[in-house]
């Protein structure tokens, strides 16, 4: 909870600065309240559709005539927030031999450093792991993601730059295997403004994947940079109206005040989060507590 607190210590500032000004009214809530609520919560990322769903039912209130008392509001809000934050039953790794862990989104956002230390993550848990270079554009991605494996002393497969990343997935998940690896931990490429079609190219790996194994054992992971606010909203319906989505990780929350792209995410587009990225070393990835995150933004 401490790391979860100071790694979003941006966030948070920004957001108890804001609510205490706003909170600092005597006791009954008025509209203007609510509108300077809304304004900060918009400015933290948390979305427009999201804000207006977490306010609307008290202006409603407000409007019929009911008093509202600080306290009943934030108790309110904490309540809504954690009920926008989507919960998944499925456990981490899903179950299989191997489990599958496909990594999705663009350039930048930080998926071969977190395929990294989740890979370093899950074998400090006794998992066996295998790193797969899926995107072969890049050389640099390729040696990028050789490198790490060599740090976190885990297999990499890969083939040469150029070559068909469902043929590199074959061969990784095939090795896994015969090798009995737990958990493969596939990287793609992230390149959205060329004429190649990334979702079409990644489609065609998702159906290698569902040829070799079970859908219960595979998770697509859609990795987003907080720093990037609404582009990462507009990023998870670019990807998720296309490729079945079934978590996501939010990384460089240390980097933002605007932490509310993680409640924006989630109750926008019905994705759990499963870890968020608080630093650039493997042990600032840690697995998403929504309790925790809403008390850490909501004094
Ligand atoms: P990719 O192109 O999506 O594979 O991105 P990379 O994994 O190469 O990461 C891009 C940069 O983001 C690197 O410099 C990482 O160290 C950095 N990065 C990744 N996750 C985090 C995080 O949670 N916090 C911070 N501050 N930096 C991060």
């Amino acid at each position: 909870l401490d790391k979860f607190k100071s790694g979003l210590s941006k966030t948070k500032k920004f957001l108890s600065e804001k609510f205490s000004e706003i909170f600092e009214i005597d006791k009954i809530v008025d509209l203007k309240t609510i509108e300077e609520l809304e304004e900060t919560l918009i400015l933290a990322d948390v979305g427009v559709e999201t804000t207006l769903a977490l306010l609307d039912p008290i202006k409603t209130k407000i409007l019929q005539g009911e008093t509202l008392t600080v306290k009943e509001l934030k108790s309110f809000l904490k309540e809504q927030l954690i009920s926008f934050l989507k919960d998944t039953n499925k456990p981490f790794p899903p179950p299989g031999n191997p489990s599958v862990l496909f990594f999705l989104g663009v350039n930048g956002v930080g998926k071969t450093t977190t395929i990294a230390k989740l890979g370093k993550i899950l074998k400090n848990n006794g998992y066996s792991v295998l790193l797969v270079a899926a995107d072969t554009f890049r050389a640099a991605a390729i040696d990028q993601l050789k490198t790490w494996g060599e740090r976190i002393e885990a297999p990499v497969c890969a083939l040469q730059e150029g070559a068909d990343p469902g043929a590199v997935i074959y061969q990784g998940i095939s090795y896994a295997q015969k090798n009995k690896i737990d958990v493969v931990l596939i990287d793609t490429a992230g390149r959205l403004h060329t004429k190649y079609n990334l979702i079409e190219e990644l489609k065609k790996m998702v159906k290698v994947i569902n040829k070799l194994v079970p859908q219960e054992s595979q998770e697509n992971i859609l990795v987003l940079d907080a720093t990037t606010g609404q582009n990462a909203l507009s990023q998870a319906q670019h990807f998720s109206s296309a490729i079945p989505i079934h978590s996501v990780i939010i990384t460089k929350m240390d980097g933002t005040a605007k932490g509310g792209i993680a409640i924006a995410v989630s109750h926008k587009y019905n994705l759990p989060i499963r870890f968020i990225g608080l630093g650039e070393k493997p042990e600032d990835l840690i697995p998403f507590d929504k309790n925790s995150f809403v008390s850490a933004i909501l004094p």
